[in-house]
């Protein structure tokens, strides 16, 4: 089965749907998302309605979903993220804040986990470095885990099951569809950001999986960024937020 990975769509709507439009093409079955949903873009309740139009589909929570709609406090934020954490609030209709207050931080089954930030902290904590995913493989047992939180797309393999140190876990950058076969070892991998991509490739960040083969390849596809910048400044949402997504920073 071919499975779509997305995270940190961040309410932009163009770029979701240019990932989604890919994902069918691919013929994807069923799409995991793995929080931060809404925060930042201009269309929160236009992406929730989405992705609840969707079949087949996981949702968990990230820290700015949450914040939404009070679930974790906003002075966590910098000043751009919690200007667009109330305004998001604010524009969010009945049917979105309960689809935000019944997210989950994670989501295992014995094929896989799904954490926003890491295992240790699923909320919180970026996973950016070896010596960081190394915590995660210690703090239970997975044999994957796809997570989000930092927008860069990455991947980190623990090579023997009966090790534990700091220095058994190898980091690597992803790269647009270049095919990632899962070995033997235990893995923890993140799609990048569809809707905010900080990597300096300013293009949506996705991956797609075959749980079958075991083989997962990046995907960056590029989408309307005009028009996303457009309705955050018509939003009257920091100005930063809108001139980020042509930079990919
Ligand atoms: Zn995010």
């Amino acid at each position: 089965m071919l499975i779509a990975v997305l995270s940190d769509i961040h309410a932009n709507l163009e770029a979701l749907d240019a990932v989604l439009g890919h994902a069918r093409e691919a013929g994807v079955c069923a799409t995991y998302v793995l929080g931060d949903i809404v925060g930042y873009g201009a269309d929160p309740q236009g992406v929730l309605d989405r992705l609840g139009a969707l079949e087949n589909t996981c949702l968990i929570a990230g820290n700015h979903d949450l914040a939404a709609v009070g679930r974790f406090d906003s002075s966590w934020f910098n000043t751009a993220a919690e200007d667009a954490i109330r305004w998001t609030a604010k524009e969010l209709d009945d049917r979105g804040r309960t689809a935000l207050e019944a997210l989950e931080p994670r989501d295992k089954t014995p094929e896989r986990l799904l954490v926003h930030g890491s295992v240790v902290e699923p909320i919180t904590e970026y996973v950016t470095r070896s010596d960081i995913a190394a915590r995660s493989f210690d703090a239970e047992e997975f044999s994957l885990c796809f997570f989000g939180h930092t927008h860069m797309p990455t991947v980190f393999v623990r090579g023997r099951k009966d090790v534990r140190s700091r220095k058994d876990v190898e980091g690597a950058v992803l790269k647009d569809r270049a095919p990632v076969r899962l070995g033997p070892g235990r893995t923890m991998m993140n799609p990048g950001s569809v809707g905010q991509p900080r990597d300096g490739d300013p293009r949506a960040s996705f991956l797609l999986f075959d749980d079958v083969e075991r083989v997962a390849t990046l995907q960056r596809v590029t989408y309307d960024i005009d028009t996303a910048q457009r309705k955050i400044r018509a939003a009257g949402l920091p100005d930063v937020l809108a001139d980020r997504l042509a930079l990919g920073r």
